[in-house]
């Protein structure tokens, strides 16, 4: 019986690792150091050596192992090979012919890390008992992941679901990570929410509790929960981006559930609200009604993602 499956999340400083059952009963969670230096050659390594070590001291037998899940921090392709890794020190590896070797034949399944949460918020978070998806992260950035009938969108490049690169103003001046201008992520990231915060009150004249010098997307969040007028037009800048881009994407995908993620999305419910005002506005009828929910599992939506990409 394949009873057990493992989920690894690798990111630039630590790997998280955990075992599952194959119900999605998560067992055990640890973490290993990420070492980038040598062009990260030992990464996959000690992935392998840290999942034939629990394997061993759970006295699992190999073949009672479905498989070993994987997220990375890049593109990754259907194949299961990432064309570059920054944050890893990587250039292009095949993720599934290195680590299954390292694993001594146990199947590997490879994913970006974004698409990986959002198949793990399917799996056992907020989008639990459906099989389309729409899952955007707001962090430092803004990532995304859709899974449409219970699988991951890699596409061509390895980049489906790469919401936060969507061009949501093209009349933008400002330059994104990526080179291009107009970004979602250059309005909805944390740094995003920043970065149009402080643009607002370089001409604001009412008062505020927010201070240009020391400001943060919670920051932002918390002062319109204490009624900030500021704050409120920050909000409603922000919400109605992500409303619109949500509006779209539904149009392409018709998910069943949009899951929203990341540091950011601990503003709560408030932040669900903005975002539902406007995705109501400018969605199609037939998705109008579609759920915003705030993702559940937090950190480890990677690892169930990991986990239940290796299971199939
Ligand atoms: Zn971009």
């Amino acid at each position: 019986m394949k009873d057990y499956v493992f989920g690894i999340d690798v990111g630039g400083t630590t790997i998280k690792c955990g075992l599952f059952q194959a119900d999605g009963t998560l067992l055990e969670k640890w973490e290993i150091p990420t070492r980038t230096e040598n062009n990260g050659d030992q990464i996959l390594p000690d992935v392998a050596k840290t999942v034939l070590k629990k394997i061993k001291e759970k006295g699992i037998a190999k073949e009672d192992v479905a498989g070993v899940g994987i997220d990375l921090p890049g593109p990754v392709n259907e194949k299961g090979e990432i064309a570059v890794a920054v944050n890893l020190n990587w250039g292009y590896k095949d993720i599934v012919a290195e680590l299954g070797g390292a694993l001594g034949g146990i199947p590997v399944k490879a994913a970006n890390d974004a698409n990986a949460a959002a198949l793990g918020e399917m799996w056992g978070g907020g989008g639990r008992g459906t099989k389309n998806l729409i899952m955007v992260t707001l962090g430092t950035g803004v990532g995304g992941g859709i899974i449409v009938d219970g699988k991951i969108v890699a596409g061509a490049h390895g980049a489906g679901g790469e919401i936060g690169h969507a061009c949501v103003d093209p009349t933008e001046t400002a330059v994104c990570n990526c080179g291009n201008r107009g970004c979602l992520e250059q309005m909805a990231s944390a740094t995003g929410i920043v970065r149009l915060a402080k643009r607002y009150l370089a001409t604001y004249q009412g008062k505020t509790m927010l201070n240009p010098e020391r400001i943060s997307a919670k920051s932002v969040y918390d002062a319109l929960k204490a009624g900030d007028e500021a704050a409120t037009a920050i909000v409603e800048e922000v919400s109605a981006y992500l409303g619109n881009a949500l509006a779209m994407f539904a149009c392409v995908v018709d998910p069943e559930v949009i899951v929203i993620g990341g540091g950011v999305s601990k503003a709560g419910e408030i932040l669900v609200d903005g975002v539902k005002k406007y995705y109501r506005r400018d969605a199609f009828i037939s998705c109008k009604e579609t759920p915003i929910v705030l993702a559940e599992l937090g950190n480890d939506a990677g690892i169930y993602g990991a986990a239940k990409l290796a299971l199939g």
